[in-house]
């Protein structure tokens, strides 16, 4: 790395050289002395999607010119002041503009505890809250199932807009017209899901401000679990061990696995069930499906189902490879149905009254429980989903303390999850556990060792060949809607062939899900987020004592005693579903 010499406000750095004067400061926040790092406001900036900040708040001087920090290259010797006088009325001027159109309510706003505007308002002087008038604002638009958009508080960065377009290849947001001027909106006139919105939620996890959020389910839950006739079941999915910390100022990557279940009964719920055993569920019935396909000429690829914002994705893009998705439905789905056919029949206890709250690191998937095809035993598989985030807010308005709470194991029968199960949430982690149980089903021999490591880590498109008894498999594994497009394309056109796909919506898999908690976009500018989140799920696959899902005991049971094989017409029923075109 070529470095050269720079003054920020009078003291000296070396810089990578093509570096912007921004990208230096960020990376001078790493710096472990304080007074060395250098702090430029950037509330548009968002590494990989916004590089260029044009709020107007992101100014320096250089020379004595102000210019924008996120498109003004370094240069030998350059001197830039960060914090002169100039500098300060700059930013405020700017701050005051986009103020000007902001609804800032704090004390209601559902943001106000890690708003990126909110902090920038008052390091500046803006202390005072500055409602929009009535006569300005806009309504609400609800008509999404499942995120809502505030305008008011839109502070016009198109973060939203260019991952929608940019990362997800979906463009169900856009902009038009210029500066604060601009508006952002839905592609259709008729919203969100008429745009072909995929429900992904990028666009919340981006989003500065309050003005994109999910549909808050919250009150349902804790309805439910006031009334004394509802049998009330949580289940938490893999991601969410891995995040949930991050809300209760837990560094990145820390696995609070052991504090979720005590968490979750001080609240109410009546048994905490783990998601893992619905992904060991996933890998039983979706190895089978892609042996009986590799072994009887059944259309391949076989590509994934268990996110249901790439099901959906392809539901509106490539309708033509619908044939190709596993019938299985997702994890949380599998379970859900099992908890209202199997486990009710065990407890004696309509399956009316059985309340099953999914805890997701995703918003997609409250739209993929009110699909057709998600109600296995007659009713719906799952009643609610929360997101991470809503849990976080229902946890601290009830003053459960995650930290204080102590370490507890999820309930019998769905508490017990393999190694396989819980690197679900990373992307790669489908396909390795897949691989564990069909590898090992088409050899009939042990295997050597349980790391596909090829389809490990961040990389977007991720591509493997391995041979099992005698037979070659094929694989790609990709996260991102745009990286999947790219990739589909390409199968599409007979330039690539793979025998099983396995296709994440959010970049990274669900540990970049739509409902996680918000890092702050300089925290994601200077960490990889998502890696951090990931190792906390290979970590916890290493320590399991069960690491391939055919070899849970409790799924043994459950086919021996109720489901009988993997694809049996009892399996189909419960576990399986279908896609429309869109
Ligand atoms: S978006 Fe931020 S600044 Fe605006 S009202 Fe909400 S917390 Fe306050
Ligand atoms: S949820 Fe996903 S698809 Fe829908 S607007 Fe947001 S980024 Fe685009
Ligand atoms: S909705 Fe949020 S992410 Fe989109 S432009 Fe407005 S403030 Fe930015």
């Amino acid at each position: 790395m070529e470095t050269i010499s720079i003054k920020f406000d009078g003291k000296d750095y070396a810089a990578r050289r093509g570096s912007t004067i921004l990208a230096v400061a960020l990376e001078s926040q790493k710096l472990p002395a304080s007074f060395m790092r250098v702090d430029i406001p950037a509330p548009y900036y968002y590494k990989g999607i916004n590089d260029i900040d044009e709020s107007g708040v992101c100014v320096v001087e250089v020379d004595g010119k102000l210019v924008n920090a996120s498109n003004t290259r370094i240069k030998p010797g350059m001197e830039v002041a960060t914090r002169s006088e100039a500098v300060t009325a700059a930013r405020k001027e700017a701050l005051s503009k986009i103020l000007a159109i902001h609804d800032k309510d704090c004390t209601s706003c559902f943001r106000t505890d890690n708003c990126e505007f909110q902090e920038l308002l008052y390091q500046y002087g803006f202390t005072d809250e500055a409602w929009l008038p009535s006569e300005e604002k806009v309504a609400l638009d609800t008509s999404s199932r499942v995120l809502v958009r505030d305008n008011n508080k839109c502070i016009r960065c198109r973060r939203c807009v260019n991952v929608c377009t940019k990362i997800q290849s979906v463009s169900a947001i856009e902009c038009t017209g210029e500066g604060l001027e601009a508006v952002i909106a839905p592609a259709s006139p008729s919203g969100l899901d008429a745009a072909s919105c995929v429900n992904c939620g990028q666009c919340v996890a981006v989003c500065p401000v309050g003005a994109l959020f999910e549909k808050d389910e919250s009150q349902d839950v804790l309805a439910a679990i006031a009334d004394s006739e509802k049998f009330v079941i949580a289940q938490v999915a893999p991601a969410v061990r891995a995040t949930l910390g991050e809300a209760f100022e837990f560094p990145l990557g820390v696995d609070v696995e052991k504090r979720i279940p005590a968490a979750l009964r001080e609240l109410g719920f009546d048994k905490v069930f783990d998601a893992k055993f619905g992904a060991d569920l996933t890998i039983m019935e979706e190895a089978n499906e892609f042996m009986e396909r590799m072994q009887n000429d059944g259309v391949l690829p076989m590509i994934t189902s268990c996110c249901p914002g790439w099901i959906k994705y392809c539901e509106h893009f490539y309708p033509n490879m619908i044939e190709n998705l596993s019938s299985c439905k997702s994890p949380h789905q599998m379970l859900g149905a099992i908890a209202k056919s199997y486990y009710a029949e065990q407890l004696g206890i309509d399956k009316e009254n059985i309340v099953v709250v999914s805890i997701m690191p995703c918003t997609a998937k409250k739209y993929e429980r009110q699909r057709d095809g998600e109600s296995g035993a007659g009713v719906p598989d799952v009643d609610v989903v929360l997101t991470v985030r809503e849990l976080a807010r229902i946890l601290e308005k009830a003053e459960v303390q995650i930290e204080a709470v102590p370490f507890e194991a999820f309930d019998a029968p769905f508490g017990l999850g393999t190694g396989a199960g819980v690197i679900f949430g990373a992307s790669g982690g489908v396909m390795e556990a897949a691989l564990r149980t069909a590898v090992e089903k088409l050899t009939k021999e042990e295997l050597k060792s349980l790391e596909f490591s090829d389809v490990r880590g961040m990389s977007g498109i991720k591509e493997a060949s391995y041979t099992a008894a005698g037979i070659e498999i094929k694989v790609a594994v990709v996260s991102g809607l745009g990286n999947a497009n790219s990739l589909l394309q390409r199968v599409s056109s007979g330039e690539a062939y793979y025998d099983f796909i396995e296709v994440m919506a959010c970049p990274g898999g669900c540990i970049n899900g739509g409902g996680l908690p918000y890092p702050s976009a300089i925290t994601r500018a200077q960490e990889d987020v998502r890696a951090k989140r990931a190792s906390a799920l290979y970590s916890s696959d290493t320590r399991s004592k069960i690491r391939k899902s055919h070899e849970n005991p409790m799924i043994v049971q459950l086919y021996e005693s109720y489901l009988g094989e993997p694809g049996s017409e009892k399996a189909e029923q419960l576990l399986h579903t279908f896609y429309a075109v869109r």
